[in-house]
């Protein structure tokens, strides 16, 4: 049975920087919970960041790969560096990933962490752009394959090509 790695906000855990869940109420994701195949997973919380924490964006919005090769930093509202924790939860989140073997991942939208489509600008106005989050970026780049929160439908259909 594939396991399916899960933005562990997604499934009602309070780990956001607001200190709040973003559960989700998707069919799909109740039928893989019921199935044990759920790995909750937040990447600032294992990296190490406080909950709640000052909000953060990677600076200039131009997406995790980037910070992964040292190119940019994420940084918060309150100025500080936090790009050490985001590496580091990224990194833990690949470890935890690679030990079950996980080919997807169901990631929250929007998030410099976990963000798979789009993530903020880096200027604090609410403004998307699109790309990626760090842990995102980094699973992509180990090949596995990131679905936001709207398109789990087209992650349930990946997971059924691996299983047949
Ligand atoms: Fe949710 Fe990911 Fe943000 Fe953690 S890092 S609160 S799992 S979006």
């Amino acid at each position: 049975m594939e396991r399916i790695l899960v933005s562990a906000c997604l499934m009602g855990r309070k780990v956001r920087y607001d200190g709040r869940a973003k559960t989700s109420s998707d069919a799909q994701l109740a039928t893989w919970r019921q199935e044990g195949r759920l790995v909750p997973f937040c990447p600032e919380v294992e990296g190490g960041l406080p909950t709640p924490r000052p909000a953060a964006e990677i600076e200039g919005g131009v997406g995790g790969a980037a910070v992964l090769s040292g190119a940019a930093r994420v940084l918060a509202t309150d100025g500080s560096d936090v790009t050490g924790e985001f590496l580091a939860g990224a990194q833990a989140a690949l470890t935890v990933a690679t030990s079950f073997g996980i080919k997807v991942a169901v990631l929250k939208e929007g998030s410099p962490s976990c963000g798979a489509l789009s993530i903020y600008d880096g200027t604090f106005r609410g403004r998307r752009t699109p790309g990626q989050g760090v842990t995102a970026a980094l699973f992509e780049l180990n090949g596995i394959r990131v679905f936001t929160e709207d398109h789990v439908a087209e992650a349930a259909d990946y997971l059924r090509t691996l299983e047949t």
